[in-house]
């Protein structure tokens, strides 16, 4: 049998980095092994920060100044995440939003749902 042979996508609006984005577009938010571990554990360590605040009588500029006192840490943190790259504007090279490039599946080239950059159907 031959062997099917895609052409390449990087032209499609879904296409980043080599990986698809299509699962999550349709249903954002839907699939959460899409998203950052480092930044779903630091939604987990805020929750707490909101917790003792309460019990402490905090307002939330406080909260908000003692979360920003733990940013560099936090961005040592994410460094030790395997799969790690110096991003340019994100924090990490994989971050979109809040999802995980790494976690989306790999493009495989042109499939049915390939659309062109700029192409408004
Ligand atoms: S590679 Fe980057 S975006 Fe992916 S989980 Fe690690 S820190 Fe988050
Ligand atoms: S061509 Fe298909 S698999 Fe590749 S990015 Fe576009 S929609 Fe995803």
């Amino acid at each position: 049998m031959a062997k099917i042979v895609y052409l390449p996508a990087k032209d499609c609006i879904f296409f980043r980095l080599g990986f698809c984005l299509y699962e999550e577009i349709l249903n954002p938010g839907y699939f959460t092994k899409f998203r950052c571990k480092v930044l779903q554990k630091w939604e987990k360590d805020y929750d707490n920060l909101l917790d003792r605040a309460e019990i402490f009588g905090l307002d939330l500029k406080m909260v908000e100044k003692i979360w920003s006192k733990g940013n560099l840490q936090r961005y040592k943190e994410m460094k030790t995440c395997s799969g790690f790259q110096e991003g340019g504007d994100s924090l990490c090279r994989y971050l979109y939003g809040d999802i995980c490039l790494l976690n989306l599946p790999k493009c495989k080239g042109r499939c049915d749902y390939f659309q062109l950059v700029g192409d408004k159907k």
